[in-house]
């Protein structure tokens, strides 16, 4: 059985490692969907579908997960939620059971009829992409809330600075 896991994943951080690493002790196979695969360079949404890609590889890889059993694939918003699940299934594997927080989604599978469960937050307060993005901007410890191979993407893409310089106003 596949399940389906989506998120913007700006950046990625440990408790979707967790979830990740819980979703599968339940389905053979997850399809981790990158989700607003369009944005980037903004201080909500600072990195490419690509670096996301790569920091989810690296992070699985760090923690042993045998590669045959998920699949990434960026998906990119569309103006029409009635068509993002058909949207979703013309670019994914077939999947029996997704997996998500965010209430809209959870409308729209339930809508076409898939199983859909909440996985349980860890450590939600720091475990945020929010609060990520938050240290990052105000010097805090972001990196204690990462896998590290992801904080080593996040050097190699220069991604402090990026973050950083977004944030300051044209004078
Ligand atoms: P942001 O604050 O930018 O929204 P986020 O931490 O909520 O970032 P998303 O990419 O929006 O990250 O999360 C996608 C999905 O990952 C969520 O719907 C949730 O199912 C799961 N998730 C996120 N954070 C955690 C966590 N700490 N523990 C377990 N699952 C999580
Ligand atoms: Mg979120």
């Amino acid at each position: 059985m596949r399940g389906l896991l989506v998120g913007r994943m700006q950046p990625v951080h440990k408790g979707h490692l967790q979830v990740i690493e819980r979703i599968l002790n339940e389905v053979d196979e997850v399809i981790i969907g990158v989700g607003s695969a369009q944005t980037s360079h903004t201080t909500t949404d600072p990195f490419t579908a690509g670096e996301r890609v790569m920091m989810i590889t690296k992070a699985l890889t760090e923690n042993g997960v045998n590669p045959s059993r998920y699949y990434i694939i960026p998906v990119q918003d569309i103006e029409c939620n009635s068509l993002w699940v058909a949207h979703l299934e013309m670019l994914t594997p077939p999947f029996a059971h997704v997996y998500s927080g965010n209430p809209l989604v959870q409308r729209l599978f339930q809508e076409k009829g898939y199983e859909v469960t909440e996985p349980p937050l860890f450590n939600r307060k720091t475990y945020s992409g929010t609060e990520v993005r938050r240290r990052m901007l105000s010097d805090g410890k972001w990196e204690e809330l990462l896998p590290e191979s992801v904080v080593n993407v996040i050097h190699e893409i220069d991604g402090i600075s990026r973050i950083k310089q977004l944030d300051r106003k044209e004078e």
